[in-house]
C-alpha cells in the first residue's frame, strides 16, 4: 500500500527509508562501534512507517527492542549522483523520526554477518511526525534533539553533532542509488538509546521541527 504524507500542502509518496548508521560519535562508541568513515546506510520498508501518535508492536521474535530518535529529511526531488553543493535544494521538509531497532537481533546479525533486515524492518518500526517545509529550518545543523521515556530524559544531544550532514549523506546516497521524492532520509542518531517495553510513552523533540509522540505494546501472532 503506498504510504502518504504531506509536507505543507503538497503530498508525495515515500518512496523508500534510508537511514544511516552511527552518524555520532558518542552513539558510535556506545555501541562498541567504530566511527565510520564514510556514510552507512541501510533500508527500511515504508511498511515501518507509523503515524504521529501511533503504537509501537514490539514483535514476539525479540526480547530487547530500542529507540533511536532522529532527524529525518523528506526529499522534494530527487536524482543520481548529487553533487553535495546542490544536495540541499532536494530537501522539501523535515520531520521527528524514531529509528525502532530489534537490539537483539541486530547484535545476532553482526554476529553472523547478516543483513539488518529483520532488526529494522517490522511494521510500527518507523515512526515519525508531520514534515515541516524545509524553508522554515535555516540550518538543519544546529538543532536540539531529545527523547523523554515515561517523562524521564534519555537523549539530549543536537543535529550538530552528526558525523556526515545532509549534503555528503545525499551525495553518498545518490551515487549508490536513485533518489525520489518522498524518500525519507533517517540521519542517524545521538547517544542515550534505550530499550522499551508495553506501556512505555515516548515524546521526541527536535526544535523547531516538532514533537512526536508513540506508545509501546506487544504484538500478538
Ligand atoms: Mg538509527
Amino acid at each position: 500500500m503506498p504510504q502518504h504524507i504531506l509536507i505543507g500542502r503538497r503530498r508525495v509518496i515515500v518512496s523508500k527509508i534510508l537511514c544511516v548508521a552511527r552518524n555520532y560519535a558518542d552513539h558510535a562508541k556506545e555501541m562498541g562501534s567504530p566511527v565510520p568513515t564514510q556514510p552507512i546506510f541501510f533500508l527500511k520498508p515504508t511498511t515501518a512507517l507509523l503515524p504521529n501518535g501511533g503504537t509501537i508492536l514490539l514483535p514476539p521474535q525479540s526480547r530487547k527492542v530500542e529507540v533511536e530518535t532522529e532527524l529525518g529529511v523528506i526529499l522534494g526531488s530527487g536524482g543520481s549522483d548529487v553533487p553535495g553543493d546542490e544536495a540541499m535544494a532536494l530537501v522539501a521538509g523535515y520531520a521527528v523520526f524514531f529509528d525502532i531497532t530489534a537490539r537483539d537481533l541486530q547484535a545476532k546479525a553482526r554476529e553472523d554477518g547478516s543483513p539488518w533486515t529483520a532488526a529494522k524492518g517490522f511494521d510500527t518500526f518507523a515512526p515519525m511526525s508531520e514534515p515541516v517545509p524545509s524553508a522554515g529550518i535555516s540550518d538543519p545543523h544546529a538543532l536540539a534533539i531529545r527523547l523523554r521515556v515515561n517523562g524521564t530524559v534519555r537523549q539530549d544531544s543536537n543535529t550538530g553533532r552528526m558525523i556526515f550532514r545532509i549534503p555528503q549523506l545525499i551525495e553518498a546516497a545518490s551515487q549508490i542509488m536513485t533518489i525520489e521524492a518522498g524518500d525519507v532520509i533517517a540521519t542517524g542518531t545521538p547517544a542515550g538509546v534505550c530499550p522499551i517495553v508495553p506501556g512505555d510513552r515516548l515524546e521526541a523533540d527536535i526544535a523547531r521541527v516538532g514533537t512526536l509522540r508513540c506508545t509501546v505494546a506487544a504484538r500478538n501472532r
